[in-house]
């Protein structure tokens, strides 16, 4: 069985330059939770004024569908988010850094250091509450610095561990993973801290490579992936970042191997169709064009 995290309310529409209506993206949640998807990254606790797509974050949590088996994630990358995301009825929090200077002095303005050390005042915090999962961006590699060093993914993970994270997710930020890095990453990781933790991965189809690493890391053993209906998404800080892995392919594969993922893909491609509709854009996925053989 497999456990998808749906991410496309949240990264898949950040980086929309056109503001997507609080209405349509509660329409979009309900048409995922309809089709299956029980857990769903739903919104971002950040500058409203940096990531303004995600401004209605508090409005979008109190309209979406209160359901006890489904459990809505809020983005949180400081305290000041925490704050914001502690007032609203969210499930479970995603605190992310990266594991390169270079990208987190874009992205927010410190280093990872100090990212680190805030976030595990946050996670402290958050944890007493909700539930968090630790996000740890460019593990497989960061558009200014190349490749991560191994030992650095892991020791973010691990004070991230530490401080009360309960699941942790490597995500590709940019696209530069390859299934064989995937195995090795994952290997490693579960080597680090046993079978027991959920570990999820995220990759962005920038390559042309997200469905070949969910792949790797089913057969490494994880069983959590992060997807975007109809293939939404990018990162308004990383140069070049495509969307997501697309959720309905991902299942499509998934369901042609006979694993197990609790979603009904008519419903997701059908949602994937309403949204290219809604948004007034051709999106990524594939399925939705070639349909299901
Ligand atoms: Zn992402």
């Amino acid at each position: 069985m497999i456990e998808i995290c749906e991410v496309g309310p949240r990264d898949g529409l950040q980086n929309e330059p056109k503001l997507v209506s609080t209405e349509t993206k509660v329409e979009l949640i309900n048409k995922l939770v309809d089709s299956g998807i029980r857990i769903i990254e739903v919104a971002s606790f950040v500058n409203k004024k940096v990531v303004p797509q995600m401004a209605d974050a508090e409005e979008v949590l109190r309209l979406v569908p209160k359901r006890a088996d489904v459990r809505y994630g809020g983005l949180v990358l400081s305290r000041s988010g925490l704050e914001r995301a502690l007032q609203t009825d969210v499930d479970f929090l995603h605190v992310v850094t990266t594991t390169s200077d270079s990208f987190n002095l874009r992205n927010a303005k410190r280093t990872v250091e100090q990212a680190v050390q805030e976030l595990t005042k946050v996670i402290e915090e958050g944890s007493a509450l909700k539930g968090v999962a630790g996000v740890i961006g460019t593990s497989f590699g960061c558009p200014f610095e190349g490749e991560v060093p191994l030992s650095r993914v892991l020791n973010v993970a691990e004070s991230f561990l530490k401080a009360g994270c309960t699941e942790i997710t490597l995500a590709d930020t940019t696209g530069m993973a390859n299934p064989l890095q995937v195995q090795k990453i994952t290997t490693a990781f579960k080597q680090e801290f046993g079978n027991n933790l959920t570990l999820g991965l995220h990759f962005h189809n920038t390559r042309g490579l997200g469905i070949a690493n969910i792949l790797a890391g089913y057969q490494a053993g994880v069983t959590r992936f992060d997807s975007s209906i109809g293939g939404l998404g990018g990162c308004p800080f990383a140069p070049k970042a495509v969307g997501n892995v697309c959720t309905e392919d991902m299942v499509n594969m998934f369901k042609g191997m006979n694993v197990e993922t609790g979603t009904d893909l008519e419903g997701l491609i059908e949602t994937a169709k309403w949204l290219e509709r809604s948004m007034d854009k051709t999106l990524d996925g594939m399925l939705m064009k070639a349909g299901i053989s």
